[in-house]
Formats: structure tokens, C-alpha cells, sequence
């Protein structure tokens, strides 16, 4: 019944260092590392534990990379789940999935939760049903409150979970609902912005240590020309030039091989358009 399970990772295996451009975040992020890796420091201090934080920000510009690093510079387990695998019309099979993985993150402690997506479960909710003709859409709508319901009981006995930290991720943070918001529940709210210039070169050049980049090539004229690319595109961009390095027979990424590849990624492969044409 408490299928899909929470994806595990031992630890993750990345780091502050595999995330880039977004410095201010990763400084905040810092202390619950420390945590993590000594709860019983903080308690002895008398340091109440950090409870839930919530990273937002748009797509693809490394929520679930950080949360990521955050478990991966600790060592410990990393339990995510996405938002939409909670929203189910069975009831109380939401809430058993809530259960399930908070239960397996204390006996696992210290340990990180994550919920990417996190306003396709907590999205505001309705009080009284709108329209009680739709049968299938009030037991919907009434098992998803069943299972918000269930998380909030969840963060508010957090203490009992002393060492396990609570990060969830949302592009829509209009949409959730209020109670979770409320002081106590997430102790934290980390905005994740898209990159400037200065942040698309720093991504730019991680992703580029896993390519095999000629010296010659300039990052710093994409960096600077691509306004708007998110950390996922960049990261997609160095593939993708990787990949028309290979088929241009050449050794090593040369600065054409990414033109090539901002054209691919922002018009299409040409190849499509000579097919079509
Ligand atoms: P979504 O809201 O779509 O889930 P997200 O904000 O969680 O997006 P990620 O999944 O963390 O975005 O980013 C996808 C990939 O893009 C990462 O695994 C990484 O390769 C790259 N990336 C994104 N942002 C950064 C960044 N700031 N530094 C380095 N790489 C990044």
C-alpha cells in the first residue's frame, strides 16, 4: 500500500562544489550541514533543530542539487520523493506514504527528507467542496487534504526526529497552502534565483570539468550572451556540445562546437530543418 518508495541514496556524492552561482543559498545551507553532522553539538547547546526549509525558485535552477549537496556534505541518507507520487484517489494511501517516509528517515538519522514539487500535495485547500457532483474529483481533492494533513502532523512532531532535516522544493510557492508556511513548520524559506552572467560562467565551468573542453574555448561570451538560461540548460548546453564535438570528429569541445550547440538548443538541430526542407 506504501508504494512508491522514498528513492535512497547512501549519500548523494555531491557536493557544495558541484553547485554554482548561487553562493548566498549555499552559505545559508552551511549550518544545516553542521547540524547533521553533529545533532548532539547542538543539543547540548540548547540550538533548537532546524525543521523544515524550503528552497524556491524556477526550474532547473538547482533546488534539488542542493538539497543534494546538503545530504552529500553530511554522508547521509538522502530520502526523495516527489510531490505528485503523494496524490493518489485511494485513501489514506497519501498519508501512509508520509508516514512511511518520515518513519524511515528517523531510524535512519541523521538524514535528509526532500519533496520536490512540493505544491502538487499542498496545494491551498478547499474547506468546502465546489462542485459535489464530481464524485471522483471531492475524493481527490479529499484524500490530497488527508495527506497535507498528515505532513503538517509530521513537521509539528519533528522534535521527537531530532537529527532528520525537512527540505521541500516548490516554482510555486503562491500555491501552497498557508498552514504549511506558518512559523515552526519551515524555519526556513531559501530563494533560489536564476543565474547572472557571473553565476552562468561559474555553472558553466563545473559542468565543463565533466566534458572534455578545448583551452581555447571562451565560456565567458555564453555566459554573458544566454540571459535567462537556467543551471539545467547550461548544464544541458556542455552535452549537447560534447555530443557535436563527436560528430564533427574532433578531439576535444571547440569553441564552434558550442555555437553549434546554443543553435541546436535554442532553433533545433539543423538536421531537422534540412529533413524537413
Ligand atoms: P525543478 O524545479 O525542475 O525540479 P531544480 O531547481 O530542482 O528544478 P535541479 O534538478 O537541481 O533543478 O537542476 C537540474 C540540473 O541542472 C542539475 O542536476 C545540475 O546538473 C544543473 N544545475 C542546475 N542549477 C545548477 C547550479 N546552480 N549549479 C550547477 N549545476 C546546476
Amino acid at each position: 500500500q506504501s508504494k512508491p518508495q522514498a528513492r535512497v541514496d547512501g549519500s548523494t556524492g555531491v557536493t557544495f562544489g558541484d553547485v554554482a552561482g548561487i553562493e548566498i543559498a549555499v552559505e545559508e545551507l552551511q549550518e544545516l550541514v553542521k547540524y547533521l553532522k553533529t545533532p548532539e553539538l547542538f543539543d547540548k547547546m540548547g540550538i533548537k533543530p532546524p525543521h523544515g526549509v524550503l528552497l524556491e525558485g524556477p526550474p532547473g535552477c538547482g533546488k534539488t542539487l542542493v538539497a543534494k549537496a546538503i545530504a552529500g556534505e553530511a554522508g547521509v541518507p538522502f530520502y526523495q520523493m516527489a510531490g505528485s507520487e503523494f496524490v493518489e484517489v485511494l485513501v489514506g494511501v497519501g498519508s501512509a506514504r508520509i508516514r512511511d517516509l518520515f518513519k524511515r528517515a528517523k531510524v535512519n538519522k541523521p538524514s535528509v527528507i526532500f519533496i520536490d514539487e512540493i505544491d502538487a500535495l499542498a496545494t491551498r485547500r478547499q474547506g468546502i467542496f465546489s462542485d459535489k457532483t464530481d464524485d471522483l474529483y471531492n475524493a481527490a481533492t479529499q484524500e490530497r487534504e488527508t495527506t497535507l494533513n498528515q505532513l503538517l502532523i509530521e513537521l509539528d512532531g519533528f522534535d521527537t526526529g531530532k537529527g532528520v532535516i525537512f527540505l521541500a522544493a516548490t516554482n510555486r510557492k503562491d500555491l501552497l497552502d498557508p498552514a504549511l508556511l506558518r512559523p515552526g513548520r519551515f524555519d526556513r524559506k531559501i530563494r533560489i534565483r536564476p543565474p547572472n552572467a557571473k553565476g552562468r560562467l561559474e555553472i558553466l565551468q563545473v559542468h565543463a570539468r565533466k566534458v572534455k573542453l578545448s583551452e581555447s574555448v571562451d565560456l565567458s561570451v555564453y555566459a554573458q550572451n544566454l540571459p535567462g538560461w537556467s543551471g539545467a540548460r547550461l548544464a544541458q548546453l556542455l552535452q549537447e556540445a560534447a555530443l557535436v564535438a563527436v560528430r564533427n570528429k574532433h578531439d576535444s569541445i571547440l569553441q564552434s562546437d558550442v555555437g553549434e550547440a546554443v543553435d541546436r538548443l535554442t532553433v533545433g538541430p539543423k538536421r531537422v530543418a534540412l529533413d524537413l526542407g
